[in-house]
Protein backbone atom coordinates (compact mmCIF):
# COMPACT_ATOMS: atom_id res chain seq x y z
CA UNK A 1 0.00 0.00 0.00
CA UNK A 2 1.06 3.63 -0.89
CA UNK A 3 1.99 5.78 2.53
CA UNK A 4 3.66 8.38 1.46
CA UNK A 5 0.54 11.16 1.76
CA UNK A 6 -0.18 9.70 5.32
CA UNK A 7 0.81 10.92 8.16
CA UNK A 8 0.23 8.32 11.51
CA UNK A 9 -0.15 9.93 15.13
CA UNK A 10 0.69 7.20 17.31
CA UNK A 11 -0.20 6.64 20.92
CA UNK A 12 -2.00 9.63 21.89
CA UNK A 13 -3.30 9.45 25.52
CA UNK A 14 -6.68 10.92 25.13
CA UNK A 15 -8.58 11.74 21.69
CA UNK A 16 -11.82 13.28 22.25
CA UNK A 17 -13.83 13.08 18.56
CA UNK A 18 -17.11 14.15 19.35
CA UNK A 19 -19.17 11.76 17.72
CA UNK A 20 -21.70 11.55 20.29
CA UNK A 21 -22.41 15.17 20.01
CA UNK A 22 -22.53 14.93 16.26
CA UNK A 23 -25.07 12.43 16.42
CA UNK A 24 -27.20 14.72 18.74
CA UNK A 25 -26.87 18.01 16.66
CA UNK A 26 -25.26 18.96 19.66
CA UNK A 27 -28.20 19.32 21.95
CA UNK A 28 -27.66 18.56 25.94
CA UNK A 29 -23.77 17.23 25.16
CA UNK A 30 -22.93 14.82 27.93
CA UNK A 31 -19.39 13.14 28.51
CA UNK A 32 -20.43 9.71 26.85
CA UNK A 33 -21.21 12.08 24.03
CA UNK A 34 -17.18 13.21 23.58
CA UNK A 35 -15.98 10.25 22.51
CA UNK A 36 -12.99 9.64 24.07
CA UNK A 37 -10.95 7.08 22.66
CA UNK A 38 -7.70 6.15 25.10
CA UNK A 39 -4.44 5.38 23.68
CA UNK A 40 -5.34 6.49 19.99
CA UNK A 41 -4.05 7.02 16.58
CA UNK A 42 -4.79 8.86 13.92
CA UNK A 43 -3.67 8.70 10.26
CA UNK A 44 -4.25 12.01 8.16
CA UNK A 45 -4.08 12.19 4.51
CA UNK A 46 -1.62 15.21 4.13
CA UNK A 47 -3.13 15.77 0.93
CA UNK A 48 -7.04 16.60 1.12
CA UNK A 49 -5.63 16.88 5.04
CA UNK A 50 -9.08 14.41 6.33
CA UNK A 51 -8.41 11.92 8.92
CA UNK A 52 -8.36 8.60 6.90
CA UNK A 53 -8.44 6.69 9.95
CA UNK A 54 -8.70 7.34 13.88
CA UNK A 55 -9.41 4.46 16.95
CA UNK A 56 -7.28 2.66 19.26
CA UNK A 57 -3.84 1.94 18.64
CA UNK A 58 -4.60 -1.80 18.96
CA UNK A 59 -7.52 -1.58 16.59
CA UNK A 60 -5.26 -0.17 14.02
CA UNK A 61 -5.66 -2.09 10.33
CA UNK A 62 -2.09 -3.36 9.98
CA UNK A 63 -1.35 -1.69 6.83
CA UNK A 64 -0.85 1.67 8.63
CA UNK A 65 1.74 0.17 10.26
CA UNK A 66 3.72 1.07 7.03
CA UNK A 67 3.21 4.27 7.31
CA UNK A 68 7.17 5.92 7.68
CA UNK A 69 5.96 9.93 8.76
CA UNK A 70 5.01 8.74 11.94
CA UNK A 71 4.74 10.90 15.13
CA UNK A 72 4.29 9.87 19.07
CA UNK A 73 1.23 12.00 20.87
CA UNK A 74 2.32 10.25 24.11
CA UNK A 75 1.23 12.78 27.19
CA UNK A 76 -1.15 14.53 25.02
CA UNK A 77 -5.10 15.18 24.45
CA UNK A 78 -6.44 15.82 21.24
CA UNK A 79 -9.64 17.60 20.81
CA UNK A 80 -11.03 19.16 17.64
CA UNK A 81 -9.52 22.37 17.09
CA UNK A 82 -11.41 25.63 18.38
CA UNK A 83 -13.83 27.79 16.21
CA UNK A 84 -14.54 31.56 17.51
CA UNK A 85 -17.89 32.28 16.27
CA UNK A 86 -18.35 35.54 17.01
CA UNK A 87 -15.63 38.27 16.71
CA UNK A 88 -15.06 42.01 15.23
CA UNK A 89 -11.32 41.20 14.72
CA UNK A 90 -10.93 43.55 12.04
CA UNK A 91 -10.55 47.01 13.73
CA UNK A 92 -8.45 50.07 14.28
CA UNK A 93 -7.72 52.01 17.57
CA UNK A 94 -8.81 51.01 21.28
CA UNK A 95 -11.42 51.30 23.39
CA UNK A 96 -9.11 52.06 26.94
CA UNK A 97 -11.65 55.50 28.24
CA UNK A 98 -14.83 53.16 27.37
CA UNK A 99 -13.29 50.88 30.07
CA UNK A 100 -12.34 53.68 32.71
CA UNK A 101 -16.18 55.24 32.20
CA UNK A 102 -17.53 51.66 32.58
CA UNK A 103 -15.50 51.91 35.94
CA UNK A 104 -16.87 54.82 37.02
CA UNK A 105 -20.48 53.10 36.71
CA UNK A 106 -21.53 54.51 33.11
CA UNK A 107 -23.25 52.07 31.15
CA UNK A 108 -23.09 50.52 27.72
CA UNK A 109 -25.88 53.55 26.36
CA UNK A 110 -24.41 55.86 28.47
CA UNK A 111 -21.24 55.41 27.06
CA UNK A 112 -22.65 55.21 23.86
CA UNK A 113 -23.93 58.73 24.44
CA UNK A 114 -20.75 60.37 25.47
CA UNK A 115 -19.40 59.56 22.10
CA UNK A 116 -17.51 56.19 23.09
CA UNK A 117 -18.46 53.03 22.20
CA UNK A 118 -18.64 51.59 18.99
CA UNK A 119 -18.31 55.51 17.76
CA UNK A 120 -15.00 55.26 18.62
CA UNK A 121 -13.53 52.50 16.82
CA UNK A 122 -16.13 53.55 13.52
CA UNK A 123 -13.79 56.78 13.73
CA UNK A 124 -10.33 54.87 13.79
CA UNK A 125 -11.50 52.13 11.44
CA UNK A 126 -12.70 54.62 8.90
CA UNK A 127 -9.28 56.38 8.78
CA UNK A 128 -7.14 53.63 8.56
CA UNK A 129 -6.24 52.49 4.92
CA UNK A 130 -6.78 48.53 4.21
CA UNK A 131 -2.82 47.41 4.39
CA UNK A 132 -3.05 48.69 7.88
CA UNK A 133 -6.39 47.09 9.02
CA UNK A 134 -4.46 43.62 7.51
CA UNK A 135 -1.48 43.85 9.48
CA UNK A 136 -3.12 44.50 12.50
CA UNK A 137 -5.77 42.01 12.15
CA UNK A 138 -2.89 39.36 10.98
CA UNK A 139 -1.37 39.92 14.23
CA UNK A 140 -4.25 39.44 15.80
CA UNK A 141 -5.28 36.50 13.98
CA UNK A 142 -1.45 34.53 15.47
CA UNK A 143 -2.98 35.58 18.48
CA UNK A 144 -5.76 33.47 18.27
CA UNK A 145 -4.09 30.49 16.91
CA UNK A 146 -1.73 30.50 20.33
CA UNK A 147 -5.45 29.59 22.03
CA UNK A 148 -6.28 26.56 19.64
CA UNK A 149 -8.20 28.21 16.97
CA UNK A 150 -8.59 27.44 13.87
CA UNK A 151 -11.81 28.60 12.24
CA UNK A 152 -12.90 32.28 13.26
CA UNK A 153 -16.02 34.24 11.91
CA UNK A 154 -15.07 38.07 11.47
CA UNK A 155 -17.73 40.90 10.93
CA UNK A 156 -17.87 44.11 9.54
CA UNK A 157 -19.45 46.70 11.45
CA UNK A 158 -16.79 50.01 11.87
CA UNK A 159 -16.97 51.21 8.67
CA UNK A 160 -20.98 51.74 8.02
CA UNK A 161 -20.21 53.52 4.51
CA UNK A 162 -20.73 51.30 1.59
CA UNK A 163 -16.71 51.79 1.07
CA UNK A 164 -15.06 51.22 4.65
CA UNK A 165 -17.48 48.41 5.01
CA UNK A 166 -16.09 46.89 1.98
CA UNK A 167 -12.51 47.69 3.28
CA UNK A 168 -13.13 45.72 5.88
CA UNK A 169 -14.61 42.31 4.24
CA UNK A 170 -11.70 42.85 1.84
CA UNK A 171 -8.93 42.74 4.47
CA UNK A 172 -10.58 39.67 5.51
CA UNK A 173 -10.46 37.71 2.25
CA UNK A 174 -6.72 38.90 1.98
CA UNK A 175 -5.96 37.44 5.02
CA UNK A 176 -7.83 34.17 3.75
CA UNK A 177 -5.14 33.98 1.10
CA UNK A 178 -2.29 34.60 3.72
CA UNK A 179 -3.40 33.08 6.77
CA UNK A 180 -4.29 29.21 7.35
CA UNK A 181 -6.74 30.25 10.20
CA UNK A 182 -10.52 29.50 7.92
CA UNK A 183 -12.41 32.61 7.89
CA UNK A 184 -15.90 33.58 7.59
CA UNK A 185 -16.95 36.70 6.97
CA UNK A 186 -19.77 38.41 7.57
CA UNK A 187 -21.67 41.88 6.44
CA UNK A 188 -22.68 44.14 9.78
CA UNK A 189 -23.57 47.22 8.45
CA UNK A 190 -26.57 47.41 10.95
CA UNK A 191 -24.08 47.30 13.83
CA UNK A 192 -25.56 51.04 15.42
CA UNK A 193 -26.73 53.64 13.17
CA UNK A 194 -24.06 56.09 12.11
CA UNK A 195 -23.50 59.61 12.44
CA UNK A 196 -24.74 60.74 8.68
CA UNK A 197 -27.77 59.22 9.27
CA UNK A 198 -28.55 60.32 13.05
CA UNK A 199 -32.52 60.70 13.68
CA UNK A 200 -32.55 58.58 10.32
CA UNK A 201 -33.07 55.21 10.80
CA UNK A 202 -35.25 53.96 8.72
CA UNK A 203 -33.02 55.72 5.64
CA UNK A 204 -29.97 54.30 6.69
CA UNK A 205 -31.78 50.41 6.90
CA UNK A 206 -33.27 51.65 3.57
CA UNK A 207 -29.82 52.55 1.82
CA UNK A 208 -28.69 48.85 3.57
CA UNK A 209 -31.15 47.17 1.69
CA UNK A 210 -31.65 49.10 -1.99
CA UNK A 211 -27.73 49.98 -2.36
CA UNK A 212 -25.07 47.84 -0.14
CA UNK A 213 -26.65 44.32 0.23
CA UNK A 214 -27.10 43.84 -3.36
CA UNK A 215 -23.51 45.52 -4.09
CA UNK A 216 -21.85 43.34 -1.39
CA UNK A 217 -23.27 40.44 -2.59
CA UNK A 218 -22.41 41.07 -6.37
CA UNK A 219 -18.41 41.61 -5.02
CA UNK A 220 -19.20 37.81 -2.93
CA UNK A 221 -17.71 39.61 0.36
CA UNK A 222 -19.43 37.79 2.63
CA UNK A 223 -21.00 34.57 3.67
CA UNK A 224 -23.27 36.28 6.95
CA UNK A 225 -25.49 39.16 6.99
CA UNK A 226 -25.99 40.15 11.09
CA UNK A 227 -27.76 42.80 12.42
CA UNK A 228 -27.76 44.21 16.11
CA UNK A 229 -31.36 44.47 16.95
CA UNK A 230 -31.65 46.25 20.91
CA UNK A 231 -33.17 49.89 22.24
CA UNK A 232 -31.56 52.69 20.81
CA UNK A 233 -29.90 50.56 17.58
CA UNK A 234 -32.59 48.96 15.70
CA UNK A 235 -36.16 47.61 16.21
CA UNK A 236 -37.62 44.48 15.17
CA UNK A 237 -39.25 45.68 11.49
CA UNK A 238 -36.24 47.30 10.59
CA UNK A 239 -34.30 44.43 11.60
CA UNK A 240 -37.62 42.37 9.96
CA UNK A 241 -36.80 44.23 6.53
CA UNK A 242 -32.84 43.97 6.32
CA UNK A 243 -32.45 40.43 7.19
CA UNK A 244 -35.31 39.97 4.41
CA UNK A 245 -33.22 41.74 2.26
CA UNK A 246 -29.68 39.77 2.73
CA UNK A 247 -31.48 36.44 2.65
CA UNK A 248 -33.03 37.56 -1.29
CA UNK A 249 -29.58 38.08 -1.75
CA UNK A 250 -28.38 34.83 -0.55
CA UNK A 251 -27.15 35.46 2.33
CA UNK A 252 -26.97 33.15 5.67
CA UNK A 253 -28.35 35.13 8.71
CA UNK A 254 -26.81 35.99 12.10
CA UNK A 255 -28.09 38.01 14.90
CA UNK A 256 -26.76 39.89 17.80
CA UNK A 257 -30.09 39.93 20.12
CA UNK A 258 -31.45 39.98 23.68
CA UNK A 259 -28.14 41.53 24.83
CA UNK A 260 -29.76 44.14 26.95
CA UNK A 261 -33.36 44.48 26.12
CA UNK A 262 -35.54 41.80 24.75
CA UNK A 263 -37.07 43.35 21.46
CA UNK A 264 -38.35 39.71 19.66
CA UNK A 265 -34.84 39.11 17.74
CA UNK A 266 -34.93 35.18 18.61
CA UNK A 267 -38.34 34.38 17.51
CA UNK A 268 -37.65 36.59 14.25
CA UNK A 269 -34.49 35.11 14.08
CA UNK A 270 -35.92 31.55 14.18
CA UNK A 271 -38.70 32.62 11.71
CA UNK A 272 -36.12 33.72 9.12
CA UNK A 273 -34.13 30.62 9.41
CA UNK A 274 -31.01 32.72 10.76
CA UNK A 275 -27.86 29.99 11.19
CA UNK A 276 -27.35 31.65 14.61
CA UNK A 277 -28.70 34.40 17.13
CA UNK A 278 -25.94 35.61 19.49
CA UNK A 279 -25.67 37.33 22.68
CA UNK A 280 -29.38 36.26 24.42
CA UNK A 281 -28.53 37.67 27.86
CA UNK A 282 -32.11 39.02 28.33
CA UNK A 283 -33.73 35.96 26.35
CA UNK A 284 -37.52 35.42 27.84
CA UNK A 285 -38.06 31.78 28.77
CA UNK A 286 -40.63 31.84 25.73
CA UNK A 287 -37.97 32.99 23.23
CA UNK A 288 -35.88 30.23 24.90
CA UNK A 289 -38.72 27.77 23.71
CA UNK A 290 -38.71 28.56 20.37
CA UNK A 291 -34.91 28.67 20.04
CA UNK A 292 -35.12 25.06 21.57
CA UNK A 293 -37.39 24.18 18.92
CA UNK A 294 -35.38 25.30 16.25
CA UNK A 295 -32.23 23.82 14.39
CA UNK A 296 -30.20 27.93 14.80
CA UNK A 297 -27.83 27.97 17.23
CA UNK A 298 -27.23 30.08 19.73
CA UNK A 299 -24.12 31.87 20.58
CA UNK A 300 -22.93 32.90 23.97
CA UNK A 301 -20.54 35.81 24.13
CA UNK A 302 -19.52 35.53 28.70
CA UNK A 303 -16.59 37.18 27.77
CA UNK A 304 -18.99 40.13 26.96
CA UNK A 305 -20.69 40.13 30.40
CA UNK A 306 -16.96 39.83 32.64
CA UNK A 307 -16.08 42.62 31.05
CA UNK A 308 -19.06 45.08 30.92
CA UNK A 309 -20.26 43.74 34.55
CA UNK A 310 -23.57 42.33 32.87
CA UNK A 311 -25.68 39.27 33.43
CA UNK A 312 -24.33 36.06 32.09
CA UNK A 313 -26.64 34.50 29.38
CA UNK A 314 -28.47 31.65 30.77
CA UNK A 315 -27.27 29.13 29.64
CA UNK A 316 -28.44 26.38 31.96
CA UNK A 317 -31.79 26.84 30.81
CA UNK A 318 -30.97 27.05 27.40
CA UNK A 319 -28.88 24.00 27.33
CA UNK A 320 -31.77 22.09 28.98
CA UNK A 321 -34.56 22.95 26.81
CA UNK A 322 -32.68 21.86 23.85
CA UNK A 323 -31.18 24.79 22.03
CA UNK A 324 -28.17 24.03 20.26
CA UNK A 325 -25.14 26.22 22.23
CA UNK A 326 -22.37 27.79 21.80
CA UNK A 327 -19.32 29.82 23.33
CA UNK A 328 -17.29 32.82 21.52
CA UNK A 329 -15.01 35.82 22.84
CA UNK A 330 -17.16 38.07 21.00
CA UNK A 331 -13.71 39.75 20.52
CA UNK A 332 -13.63 43.35 19.97
CA UNK A 333 -12.06 46.51 20.94
CA UNK A 334 -14.76 47.28 23.41
CA UNK A 335 -16.65 44.90 25.02
CA UNK A 336 -14.35 41.96 25.24
CA UNK A 337 -11.22 42.77 24.12
CA UNK A 338 -10.08 38.98 25.21
CA UNK A 339 -8.69 36.51 22.37
CA UNK A 340 -8.51 33.70 24.99
CA UNK A 341 -11.63 31.13 23.80
CA UNK A 342 -10.53 28.38 26.08
CA UNK A 343 -11.00 31.29 29.30
CA UNK A 344 -14.64 31.92 27.69
CA UNK A 345 -15.23 27.90 28.64
CA UNK A 346 -14.16 28.59 31.87
CA UNK A 347 -15.81 30.95 32.56
CA UNK A 348 -18.51 28.88 30.58
CA UNK A 349 -18.25 26.53 33.20
CA UNK A 350 -17.32 28.59 36.47
CA UNK A 351 -20.07 31.24 36.37
CA UNK A 352 -22.84 29.80 33.70
CA UNK A 353 -22.98 26.38 35.58
CA UNK A 354 -22.37 24.78 32.32
CA UNK A 355 -20.38 20.96 32.52
CA UNK A 356 -17.16 20.37 30.89
CA UNK A 357 -18.76 18.42 27.78
CA UNK A 358 -21.13 21.02 26.87
CA UNK A 359 -18.51 23.71 27.11
CA UNK A 360 -15.79 21.67 24.66
CA UNK A 361 -18.89 21.44 22.47
CA UNK A 362 -19.63 24.54 22.43
CA UNK A 363 -16.25 25.92 20.82
CA UNK A 364 -16.08 22.67 18.34
CA UNK A 365 -19.09 21.29 16.37
CA UNK A 366 -21.78 23.68 17.69
CA UNK A 367 -19.26 26.80 17.04
CA UNK A 368 -19.05 25.05 13.58
CA UNK A 369 -22.86 24.67 13.11
CA UNK A 370 -22.61 28.67 14.17
CA UNK A 371 -20.77 29.36 11.20
CA UNK A 372 -22.77 26.95 8.73
CA UNK A 373 -19.53 24.38 8.58
CA UNK A 374 -20.99 21.51 11.01
CA UNK A 375 -20.27 18.91 8.16
CA UNK A 376 -17.25 19.66 7.72
CA UNK A 377 -15.20 20.61 11.13
CA UNK A 378 -11.53 19.39 11.12
CA UNK A 379 -9.89 18.03 14.18
CA UNK A 380 -6.51 19.36 14.48
CA UNK A 381 -3.73 19.02 17.31
CA UNK A 382 -4.76 21.26 20.69
CA UNK A 383 -2.51 20.38 23.21
CA UNK A 384 -1.42 23.37 26.05
CA UNK A 385 -4.40 24.78 27.24
CA UNK A 386 -7.26 22.80 27.94
CA UNK A 387 -6.56 22.10 31.64
CA UNK A 388 -8.03 25.60 32.29
CA UNK A 389 -11.37 24.56 31.04
CA UNK A 390 -11.34 21.60 33.13
ZN1 LIG B 1 -20.68 41.19 18.51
Amino acid sequence: MKTDHLVLYHNIDQVLTLAGVARKEGRRPEEVDLGAIENANMVVNSETNLIEWIGPSQKMPVEYGEIVNAYSGAGELWIPELIDCHTHLVHAGDRCHDFALRAQGKNYQQIAQLGGGISTTLRATRETPLAQLITHAQNELERFQRYGVGTIEIKSGYGLTLESECRMLEAIRALQETSGVILIPTFLPAHMVPPEFKGKADDYVDVICREWIPEVARLKLASFFDCFIEEGFFNLAQTKKMLEAAAGFGFKLKLHADQFTSLGGVELGVQMGATSIDHLEQITDSAIRVLANSATVGVLCPGASLFTGTSYAPARRLIDAGARVAISTDFNPGTCPSRNLPLMTTIACAQMQMTVPEAIAAVTFNAAAAVGLESNWVLWKWVNTFACAT
